[in-house]
Protein backbone atom coordinates (compact mmCIF):
# COMPACT_ATOMS: atom_id res chain seq x y z
CA UNK A 1 0.00 0.00 0.00
CA UNK A 2 3.44 2.31 0.38
CA UNK A 3 4.15 4.47 -2.29
CA UNK A 4 0.46 4.64 -4.22
CA UNK A 5 -0.22 8.28 -3.23
CA UNK A 6 -3.76 7.61 -3.08
CA UNK A 7 -5.38 10.06 -0.54
CA UNK A 8 -5.23 8.55 2.73
CA UNK A 9 -1.70 6.58 2.09
CA UNK A 10 1.13 7.65 3.52
CA UNK A 11 3.78 9.57 0.75
CA UNK A 12 6.54 6.87 0.06
CA UNK A 13 9.84 8.79 1.09
CA UNK A 14 12.42 6.61 0.61
CA UNK A 15 14.37 5.22 3.80
CA UNK A 16 12.06 7.13 5.93
CA UNK A 17 8.81 5.12 5.94
CA UNK A 18 9.15 3.66 8.95
CA UNK A 19 9.62 6.48 11.39
CA UNK A 20 6.55 8.60 9.53
CA UNK A 21 4.50 5.59 9.74
CA UNK A 22 4.94 4.92 13.54
CA UNK A 23 4.50 8.59 14.02
CA UNK A 24 1.00 9.01 12.49
CA UNK A 25 0.23 5.41 13.96
CA UNK A 26 1.41 6.83 18.00
CA UNK A 27 -0.46 9.96 16.75
CA UNK A 28 -3.98 7.98 16.45
CA UNK A 29 -3.35 5.67 19.08
CA UNK A 30 -2.98 8.67 21.75
CA UNK A 31 -6.24 9.97 20.35
CA UNK A 32 -7.65 6.54 21.47
CA UNK A 33 -5.59 6.09 24.33
CA UNK A 34 -6.81 9.44 25.76
CA UNK A 35 -10.68 8.34 25.10
CA UNK A 36 -10.00 5.34 26.73
CA UNK A 37 -8.29 6.59 29.98
CA UNK A 38 -5.03 4.56 29.31
CA UNK A 39 -2.80 7.20 30.67
CA UNK A 40 -2.09 7.45 34.51
CA UNK A 41 0.33 9.63 36.62
CA UNK A 42 2.89 8.19 38.95
CA UNK A 43 4.70 10.21 41.79
CA UNK A 44 8.69 10.62 41.86
CA UNK A 45 9.88 11.40 45.54
CA UNK A 46 12.20 14.87 45.87
CA UNK A 47 14.26 13.70 48.64
CA UNK A 48 16.31 15.96 51.53
CA UNK A 49 20.12 14.92 50.78
CA UNK A 50 20.54 15.39 54.62
CA UNK A 51 18.15 12.48 55.94
CA UNK A 52 16.31 10.87 53.17
CA UNK A 53 13.19 12.56 54.27
CA UNK A 54 10.54 12.94 51.61
CA UNK A 55 10.18 16.71 50.64
CA UNK A 56 8.68 17.14 47.78
CA UNK A 57 7.14 15.00 44.40
CA UNK A 58 7.31 15.27 40.83
CA UNK A 59 4.12 14.06 38.80
CA UNK A 60 5.50 11.84 35.20
CA UNK A 61 2.62 10.76 32.84
CA UNK A 62 2.37 7.18 31.77
CA UNK A 63 0.73 5.24 29.39
CA UNK A 64 -0.12 1.46 29.40
CA UNK A 65 -0.82 0.88 25.88
CA UNK A 66 -3.02 -2.49 25.55
CA UNK A 67 -0.79 -3.60 22.77
CA UNK A 68 2.25 -2.00 23.01
CA UNK A 69 2.67 -2.12 26.75
CA UNK A 70 4.37 0.39 28.84
CA UNK A 71 5.11 3.41 26.09
CA UNK A 72 8.09 6.26 27.25
CA UNK A 73 7.20 9.70 27.68
CA UNK A 74 9.99 10.54 25.89
CA UNK A 75 8.62 8.30 22.58
CA UNK A 76 4.73 9.88 23.02
CA UNK A 77 5.38 13.49 24.47
CA UNK A 78 7.33 14.58 21.61
CA UNK A 79 4.53 13.06 19.21
CA UNK A 80 1.30 14.75 21.78
CA UNK A 81 3.11 17.93 21.20
CA UNK A 82 3.09 18.00 17.51
CA UNK A 83 -0.10 16.93 17.27
CA UNK A 84 -1.43 19.10 19.72
CA UNK A 85 -2.99 16.79 22.26
CA UNK A 86 -0.32 17.84 24.58
CA UNK A 87 -2.95 20.35 26.05
CA UNK A 88 -5.84 17.79 26.53
CA UNK A 89 -2.90 15.31 27.81
CA UNK A 90 -1.12 17.78 30.22
CA UNK A 91 -4.55 19.16 31.06
CA UNK A 92 -5.40 15.31 32.71
CA UNK A 93 -2.22 15.34 34.18
CA UNK A 94 -2.70 18.97 36.16
CA UNK A 95 -6.12 18.10 37.23
CA UNK A 96 -5.28 14.46 38.67
CA UNK A 97 -1.96 15.68 40.14
CA UNK A 98 -3.83 18.50 42.10
CA UNK A 99 -6.75 16.21 43.36
CA UNK A 100 -4.14 13.71 44.45
CA UNK A 101 -1.89 16.21 46.43
CA UNK A 102 -5.26 17.75 47.99
CA UNK A 103 -5.84 14.14 49.10
CA UNK A 104 -2.85 13.83 50.75
CA UNK A 105 -2.32 17.13 52.44
CA UNK A 106 -5.77 16.74 53.73
CA UNK A 107 -4.42 13.08 55.21
CA UNK A 108 -1.21 14.06 56.39
CA UNK A 109 -1.47 17.65 56.85
CA UNK A 110 -0.19 20.66 55.51
CA UNK A 111 3.77 19.76 56.60
CA UNK A 112 4.30 16.61 55.02
CA UNK A 113 4.60 17.84 51.17
CA UNK A 114 5.84 20.55 50.07
CA UNK A 115 4.18 21.79 46.36
CA UNK A 116 4.01 18.91 43.50
CA UNK A 117 5.63 19.76 40.32
CA UNK A 118 3.87 19.27 36.73
CA UNK A 119 5.75 19.26 33.84
CA UNK A 120 4.54 21.80 31.16
CA UNK A 121 5.39 21.32 27.49
CA UNK A 122 6.20 24.72 25.08
CA UNK A 123 2.46 23.76 23.15
CA UNK A 124 0.72 24.07 26.26
CA UNK A 125 2.09 27.67 27.43
CA UNK A 126 0.77 29.19 24.09
CA UNK A 127 -2.77 28.13 24.74
CA UNK A 128 -4.88 30.74 25.52
CA UNK A 129 -6.63 28.69 27.73
CA UNK A 130 -3.63 27.76 30.00
CA UNK A 131 -4.05 29.78 33.03
CA UNK A 132 -7.51 29.36 33.14
CA UNK A 133 -7.07 25.45 32.92
CA UNK A 134 -4.53 25.62 35.64
CA UNK A 135 -7.08 28.03 38.00
CA UNK A 136 -9.97 25.76 37.20
CA UNK A 137 -7.47 22.30 38.19
CA UNK A 138 -6.77 24.31 41.31
CA UNK A 139 -10.21 25.70 42.47
CA UNK A 140 -11.76 21.89 41.84
CA UNK A 141 -9.11 19.74 43.49
CA UNK A 142 -9.17 22.72 46.60
CA UNK A 143 -5.88 22.66 46.28
CA UNK A 144 -4.87 27.05 46.91
CA UNK A 145 -2.76 28.48 44.31
CA UNK A 146 0.70 28.42 46.28
CA UNK A 147 0.65 24.27 46.27
CA UNK A 148 1.82 24.15 42.57
CA UNK A 149 5.16 24.39 40.62
CA UNK A 150 5.16 24.02 37.09
CA UNK A 151 8.19 22.91 35.77
CA UNK A 152 9.44 24.10 32.55
CA UNK A 153 12.41 23.82 30.21
CA UNK A 154 14.41 26.53 28.45
CA UNK A 155 13.49 25.66 25.34
CA UNK A 156 9.36 26.19 26.34
CA UNK A 157 10.00 29.31 28.11
CA UNK A 158 12.39 30.91 25.14
CA UNK A 159 9.57 31.57 23.18
CA UNK A 160 8.38 35.08 22.76
CA UNK A 161 6.61 38.05 24.52
CA UNK A 162 3.19 36.04 24.73
CA UNK A 163 4.75 33.14 27.19
CA UNK A 164 6.61 35.77 28.96
CA UNK A 165 3.44 37.81 30.17
CA UNK A 166 1.55 33.60 30.74
CA UNK A 167 4.23 32.82 33.47
CA UNK A 168 4.16 36.37 35.15
CA UNK A 169 0.41 36.29 35.35
CA UNK A 170 1.08 32.70 36.82
CA UNK A 171 3.50 34.25 39.12
CA UNK A 172 1.26 37.11 39.77
CA UNK A 173 -1.19 34.70 41.07
CA UNK A 174 1.18 32.76 43.15
CA UNK A 175 1.58 29.47 41.60
CA UNK A 176 5.43 28.45 41.77
CA UNK A 177 7.53 28.42 38.36
CA UNK A 178 10.72 25.74 38.34
CA UNK A 179 13.33 25.83 35.32
CA UNK A 180 13.85 22.11 34.22
CA UNK A 181 16.81 20.82 32.98
CA UNK A 182 18.57 23.76 34.24
CA UNK A 183 22.72 24.02 32.59
CA UNK A 184 21.79 22.32 29.44
CA UNK A 185 20.14 25.18 27.02
CA UNK A 186 22.04 28.26 25.70
CA UNK A 187 21.46 30.77 27.86
CA UNK A 188 20.37 29.20 31.15
CA UNK A 189 22.36 32.00 33.65
CA UNK A 190 20.24 35.05 31.53
CA UNK A 191 17.28 33.41 31.08
CA UNK A 192 16.88 33.39 35.00
CA UNK A 193 17.12 37.02 34.99
CA UNK A 194 13.77 37.71 33.18
CA UNK A 195 11.96 34.66 33.99
CA UNK A 196 10.15 34.36 37.56
CA UNK A 197 11.62 30.88 38.45
CA UNK A 198 11.91 30.14 42.42
CA UNK A 199 13.18 26.70 41.59
CA UNK A 200 15.69 25.59 39.51
CA UNK A 201 16.24 21.54 38.62
CA UNK A 202 19.98 20.43 37.99
CA UNK A 203 19.79 18.67 34.63
CA UNK A 204 20.90 15.18 34.97
CA UNK A 205 23.87 15.24 32.88
CA UNK A 206 25.70 17.46 35.44
CA UNK A 207 25.21 14.10 37.71
CA UNK A 208 26.32 11.75 35.76
CA UNK A 209 29.99 10.55 36.28
CA UNK A 210 30.01 13.90 39.07
CA UNK A 211 31.65 11.42 41.53
CA UNK A 212 34.45 10.05 39.28
CA UNK A 213 37.99 10.78 39.86
CA UNK A 214 39.13 11.30 35.76
CA UNK A 215 40.52 15.03 36.13
CA UNK A 216 39.64 15.24 32.16
CA UNK A 217 38.04 18.51 30.50
CA UNK A 218 34.67 17.41 29.91
CA UNK A 219 34.68 15.49 32.86
CA UNK A 220 34.13 15.20 36.37
CA UNK A 221 35.98 18.23 37.01
CA UNK A 222 33.60 20.27 34.32
CA UNK A 223 30.85 18.71 35.74
CA UNK A 224 31.41 20.08 39.12
CA UNK A 225 32.34 23.13 38.01
CA UNK A 226 29.01 23.87 36.67
CA UNK A 227 27.18 22.13 39.38
CA UNK A 228 28.76 24.16 42.03
CA UNK A 229 28.25 27.69 39.34
CA UNK A 230 24.55 26.77 39.37
CA UNK A 231 23.82 26.49 43.63
CA UNK A 232 25.95 29.34 44.22
CA UNK A 233 23.94 31.41 41.20
CA UNK A 234 20.73 29.67 42.77
CA UNK A 235 21.86 30.69 46.38
CA UNK A 236 22.43 34.37 45.09
CA UNK A 237 19.00 34.61 43.43
CA UNK A 238 17.33 33.07 46.71
CA UNK A 239 16.24 30.35 44.42
CA UNK A 240 15.39 26.41 45.60
CA UNK A 241 17.23 23.89 44.39
CA UNK A 242 17.06 19.75 43.18
CA UNK A 243 19.85 17.91 41.48
CA UNK A 244 17.88 15.24 39.16
CA UNK A 245 19.09 11.84 38.25
CA UNK A 246 21.01 10.93 41.48
CA UNK A 247 21.29 7.10 40.80
CA UNK A 248 23.99 6.50 43.54
CA UNK A 249 25.58 7.23 47.08
CA UNK A 250 28.61 8.86 45.79
CA UNK A 251 26.81 11.07 43.91
CA UNK A 252 24.43 12.00 46.80
CA UNK A 253 27.95 12.53 48.25
CA UNK A 254 29.47 14.61 46.07
CA UNK A 255 26.42 16.77 45.59
CA UNK A 256 26.10 17.13 49.30
CA UNK A 257 29.68 18.69 49.49
CA UNK A 258 28.58 21.18 46.88
CA UNK A 259 25.79 22.14 49.24
CA UNK A 260 22.76 20.91 47.51
CA UNK A 261 20.05 19.64 49.81
CA UNK A 262 17.10 18.19 47.66
CA UNK A 263 17.64 15.91 45.26
CA UNK A 264 15.54 13.22 42.72
CA UNK A 265 17.13 10.08 41.57
CA UNK A 266 16.95 5.84 41.24
CA UNK A 267 19.05 5.54 44.03
CA UNK A 268 16.39 7.93 46.33
CA UNK A 269 13.30 6.85 45.16
CA UNK A 270 11.64 5.54 41.67
CA UNK A 271 8.67 7.13 40.50
CA UNK A 272 5.38 5.45 41.90
CA UNK A 273 1.67 4.95 41.88
CA UNK A 274 -0.21 7.01 44.01
CA UNK A 275 -1.04 4.24 46.36
CA UNK A 276 3.04 3.39 47.12
CA UNK A 277 3.84 7.17 47.59
CA UNK A 278 0.72 7.11 50.40
CA UNK A 279 2.24 4.50 51.87
CA UNK A 280 5.65 5.74 52.31
CA UNK A 281 3.86 9.16 53.72
CA UNK A 282 2.58 7.12 55.96
CA UNK A 283 5.88 5.36 57.17
CA UNK A 284 7.41 8.91 57.12
CA UNK A 285 4.61 10.18 59.71
CA UNK A 286 4.75 7.07 62.09
CA UNK A 287 8.66 7.38 62.05
P1 LIG B 1 11.93 15.29 33.23
O1 LIG B 1 10.89 16.30 33.51
O2 LIG B 1 13.35 15.74 33.25
O3 LIG B 1 11.66 14.11 34.27
C1 LIG B 1 12.68 13.33 34.85
C2 LIG B 1 12.84 12.02 34.12
O4 LIG B 1 13.97 11.33 34.64
C3 LIG B 1 11.68 11.06 34.31
O5 LIG B 1 11.58 10.27 33.14
C4 LIG B 1 12.15 10.20 35.47
O6 LIG B 1 11.50 8.95 35.54
C5 LIG B 1 13.61 10.06 35.11
N1 LIG B 1 14.48 9.76 36.24
C6 LIG B 1 14.32 10.08 37.54
N2 LIG B 1 15.37 9.67 38.27
C7 LIG B 1 16.22 9.06 37.41
C8 LIG B 1 17.50 8.42 37.55
O7 LIG B 1 18.08 8.32 38.63
N3 LIG B 1 18.07 7.93 36.41
C9 LIG B 1 17.48 8.02 35.19
N4 LIG B 1 18.11 7.50 34.14
N5 LIG B 1 16.27 8.64 35.02
C10 LIG B 1 15.67 9.15 36.12
P2 LIG B 1 10.20 9.98 32.41
O8 LIG B 1 9.11 9.80 33.42
O9 LIG B 1 10.45 8.90 31.42
O10 LIG B 1 9.90 11.33 31.65
C11 LIG B 1 10.76 11.81 30.65
C12 LIG B 1 10.43 13.23 30.26
O11 LIG B 1 9.12 13.27 29.68
C13 LIG B 1 10.37 14.18 31.46
O12 LIG B 1 11.68 14.61 31.79
C14 LIG B 1 9.51 15.28 30.88
O13 LIG B 1 10.26 16.13 30.07
C15 LIG B 1 8.54 14.50 30.01
N6 LIG B 1 7.29 14.29 30.76
C16 LIG B 1 6.96 13.31 31.66
N7 LIG B 1 5.69 13.50 32.12
C17 LIG B 1 5.23 14.62 31.50
C18 LIG B 1 3.98 15.35 31.55
O14 LIG B 1 3.04 15.02 32.30
N8 LIG B 1 3.86 16.46 30.75
C19 LIG B 1 4.89 16.86 29.94
N9 LIG B 1 4.70 17.95 29.19
N10 LIG B 1 6.07 16.22 29.88
C20 LIG B 1 6.24 15.11 30.64
CA1 LIG C 1 10.51 17.74 35.17
CA1 LIG D 1 14.37 17.41 34.32
CA1 LIG E 1 14.76 15.89 31.02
Amino acid sequence: AKGHGKAGYVRYVPGMEEPILAHIQLGGELRRGLDEGEFRVVYQPVIALADGKIIGVEALVRWDHPVRGPVSPAEFIPVAERTGLIVELGRFVLRETCRQMAAWLAEFGPDALQKPGVNVSARQLHDPDFVGDVLAALADSGLPTDRLVLELTESAVLRGSQVSRTLHELDRLGVALALDDFGTGESSLSLLRSFPASIVKLDKSFVDGIEIEDGEAGGRDARQAVARAVIQLANALGLDTVAEGIENEAQAEQLRLLGYTLGQGYHLARPMPAEEFTRLLAAQRRA
